[in-house]
């Protein structure tokens, strides 16, 4: 849900290390592209603001010029056990620090390797344009986004340009959790309490919509009950008498105490609980 951090996190060091691993690869027409033409196919941009292809991409894609990189992004993907290259998705992943899934913000991933270094399970990367219909973009940076299985397998499929791609945007605040107010009483017993998702933009409600964010978000009643039940045994009015014993700010107590336990940062459902407790008052 949350934009990748592209200068935190030594990017061009990222460029670099990608680019000279793909320039080694064997793929058809490598010989039709110039450096430029390499720069442009594996480690620079390739979306407007409006997450569509810039113009100037379509020269790879015609006739003699077509270039199929998917075979290759598969050992990417998954290189051979035996012998660990020193660039390969997962470490990709792990540079970027990313470990919650940017598109849904539900799910951890991870890649898991044995004590041998043989990897036993492997974060996935959805190619934001599809590598079928754009297999030159196959192996570009901004292209592959480490996601979740359920987001990459289930929800977003092939579809091209419809959602946020994390390395350009982020839902950020252009997106609202809250629960049907009638139904917050609910919590008490077992009735289902139901979410809305609030969108101030098209983006970010295709990006909802087609990663069935509402009904993903819903499934996990036990969060939401919890969720409310912490919020109520830390009521405004709980947190101001602390406050004042302590000769501190309420704000200061909620935020540095009360809401760094119960939202750090990086860990799953963040922006959903950070709503649902702005909500309950
Ligand atoms: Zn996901």
């Amino acid at each position: 849900m949350k934009k990748i951090n592209l200068t935190n996190i030594e990017f061009e060091n990222i460029k670099h290390k990608h680019l000279a691993y793909c320039k080694k690869l064997r793929f058809k027409n490598k010989k039709n592209l110039s450096e430029d033409d390499m720069k442009k196919v594996f480690i620079e941009n390739p979306f407007d603001e409006n997450m569509k292809l810039k113009r100037g991409y379509g020269k790879y894609k015609k006739g003699n010029t077509k270039i199929n990189l998917i075979s290759q992004y598969k050992n990417f993907r998954t290189p051979n056990n035996k012998k660990l290259p020193s660039w390969y998705g997962a470490k990709l992943i792990k540079i970027l620090k990313i470990e919650v899934c940017p598109y849904c913000g539900q799910h951890y991933f991870s890649t898991i390797q044995d004590k041998n270094g043989n990897i036993i399970a492997e974060a996935t990367f959805d190619h934001y344009y599809n590598k079928s219909t754009y297999p030159f973009l196959a192996l570009n940076l901004y292209n592959l986004i480490p996601v979740c299985r359920s987001c990459n397998s289930t929800y977003k499929l092939d579809n091209n340009d419809i959602i946020i791609n994390p390395y350009i945007g982020e839902l950020g605040e252009s997106i609202k959790f809250s629960l049907k107010n009638s139904d917050i009483p609910n919590y008490m017993n077992n009735k289902k309490i139901f979410v809305d998702i609030a969108c101030n933009n098209e983006l970010t409600q295709n990006h909802v919509s087609t990663l069935k964010l509402k009904e993903r978000y819903e499934y996990y009643q036990g969060i939401i009950k919890s969720t409310i039940k912490k919020r109520i045994r830390y009521s405004p009015e709980y947190i101001k008498k602390i406050a004042e014993e302590c000769n501190l700010s309420p704000d200061f107590i909620e935020a540095s105490l009360i809401k760094q336990d119960l939202f750090s940062e990086d860990e799953p459902f963040l922006k959903f609980k950070s709503d649902i407790w702005a909500q309950i008052q």
